[in-house]
């Protein structure tokens, strides 16, 4: 089985989200950790990504709103390999219209294997990663060789 490796750049993709009642933790890490971010290339849903844009000065990428079909648009990004790592900080107490979407963007990024912080304390941990400011290889675990065969017969053909 191959190995695929996608090349994480200096420069990182960052996608930031985050549910109404944890805009505020998330407005906060990020004013704390701007100088940092601001060295990176960020995105948003509409709403944190308009927030953050205003509080920080700094360029947002603007999806929709998460409600409205950001989320879906971000794990998008990420399974086209546009976005590097994910720091979205969802909500535990509220069920969400969005709730499927949220679940296929939290599922995407594993499938393609990006850094994911849920909440402050992971994202004080990755964004004072040193591998935050070098390049890195990110693995992605092999499930095409998985789904594409059932009891041994090839289901798809490339
Ligand atoms: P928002 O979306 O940034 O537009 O509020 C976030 C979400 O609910 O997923």
């Amino acid at each position: 089985m191959g190995k695929t490796i996608v090349k994480m750049k200096k420069k990182k993709r960052i996608a930031l989200i985050a549910h109404d009642n944890r805009k505020i933790d998330l407005l906060e890490w990020a004013k704390y950790n701007r100088d940092l971010l601001a060295k990176h290339e960020l995105f948003g849903t509409g709403t944190t990504g308009q927030l953050i844009e205003n509080e920080l000065n700094v360029k947002v990428q603007k999806f929709k709103s998460g409600p409205l079909g950001g989320d879906q648009q971000v794990g998008a990004k990420i399974a086209e390999g546009e976005i590097d790592f994910l720091i979205f900080f969802w909500d535990p107490l509220e069920p969400m219209p969005h709730d499927p979407d949220v679940k296929a963007l939290l599922r995407i990024s594993i499938v393609y294997n990006i850094p994911i912080a849920n909440d402050r304390s992971s994202a004080d941990f990755i964004i004072s990663s040193p591998l935050m400011s070098t390049e890195y290889s990110r693995e992605l675990v092999n499930y095409k060789d998985r789904i594409m065969t059932f009891e041994g017969i090839k289901l798809v053909q490339e």
